[in-house]
């Protein structure tokens, strides 16, 4: 995957149109075992600050190599594509668009799902649940041995470190923001999921999110996904996402974010190919070829629609009082009310 991913750098790098749109930068390099894993990140598009902007990454969790492998299959189509189409190239001039396909490279190449020093980063933050979360899986300080470990209390690891740099440089001065980090391994189906995982309470901009949803299934009424908040599958503690839009709203009180998480449900490749529970991909990959390049097509819709989403935000983003109240209302009903 490294070496796939310094390709397109390379390719971006190239004299030529891409040049114009692309910017390649190595956000920190991670040493591990006397070898060094670079991060890298690709932002395409608009360099006004507040315009809006798609955040996506990948590799979180090593060990779910696909989340990687599709990040870095839409950006190649995005670079491929960006070269020769003119209303791509035109979209780009309004919005801002950020990859880092692979935030952790040291799991990524060693099959783990923590990093070299064994943290679990989606559980690496500050953030505290303030309900009750499942005994390890919600978080744990017990011993890097242990999966689900969330490293010392208040020490960002570095991959989180740039992470959160990376983003708030992208996207803090934003009005309108989506990022999507890809996971898998949760269940049968792929799920959509948004904050929060420290507590089962309605987040912030559940309104916009349900405005943003309904588009969404408007758009697309025989799409794949179950769109619901993450408390649904379980709280957690140290929620990297939790932390960045706690902090993003504070300092952004006028702009609208939506942290999703898609959670590619791993378990339907497992039922076709029980073998490869005993490999070393695990159950979090699909690991036939054809099953993995329809693991590519089938977000492709979702990823061609958050594009569009994001140039026409006032769509959804933009609600007047009186569809914010009602909103909330359905909202509610729909993903809080049997509680
Ligand atoms: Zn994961």
């Amino acid at each position: 995957m490294l070496k796939d991913l310094l390709k397109l750098v390379r390719l971006a790098e190239q004299p030529g149109p891409l040049k114009e749109f692309v910017q390649v930068d190595t956000l920190t390099e991670i040493k591990y075992r006397n070898e060094v894993y670079p991060i890298v990140s690709f932002t395409i598009g608009s360099k006004n600050p507040e315009h809006p902007v798609l955040f996506i990454t990948g590799g979180v969790h090593g060990l779910e190599r696909i989340g990687a492998q599709l990040a870095w299959s839409l950006l190649k189509t995005t670079l491929d594509r960006l070269t020769w189409d003119i209303l791509l190239q035109e979209l780009f001039t309004k919005i801002r668009l950020v990859f880092i396909p692979l935030v952790n490279p040291v799991g990524y190449e060693h099959y783990t799902r923590s990093n070299g020093n064994g943290v679990d980063l989606m559980r690496n933050s500050p953030v505290k649940a303030i309900e009750k979360t499942p005994f390890l899986l919600g978080g744990q300080r017990y011993s890097s041995r242990l999966p689900w470990y969330q490293g010392q209390i208040d020490v960002l690891e570095e991959e989180n470190k740039v992470l959160y740099q990376k983003f708030f440089q992208s996207c803090g001065q934003s009005k309108c923001v989506v990022s999507v980090d890809f996971h898998s391994g949760f269940g049968v189906k792929d799920r959509l999921w948004f904050p929060y995982s420290y507590t089962a309470q309605p987040f912030h901009y559940f309104p916009e999110m349900y405005a943003f949803a309904r588009l969404f299934e408007q758009t697309h009424p025989y799409h794949i996904y179950k769109i619901e908040p993450q408390s649904e599958g379980y709280l957690l503690n140290g929620d990297i996402w939790d932390y960045i839009f706690l902090d993003f709203k504070n300092k952004n009180p006028n702009s609208v974010y939506l942290p999703l998480t898609l959670e590619m449900g791993s378990w339907v490749w497992v039922k076709k190919n029980p073998l490869q529970v005993f490999s070393r991909h695990g159950i979090f990959n699909p690991m036939k070829e054809h099953r993995m390049k329809r693991t590519y097509r089938r977000h492709h819709l979702l990823y061609d629609f958050l594009l569009k989403s994001l140039y026409s935000h006032p769509a959804w983003s933009d609600l007047d009082t009186k569809s914010r109240n009602h909103n909330t209302v359905a909202a509610t009903e729909r993903w809080y009310d049997n509680k």
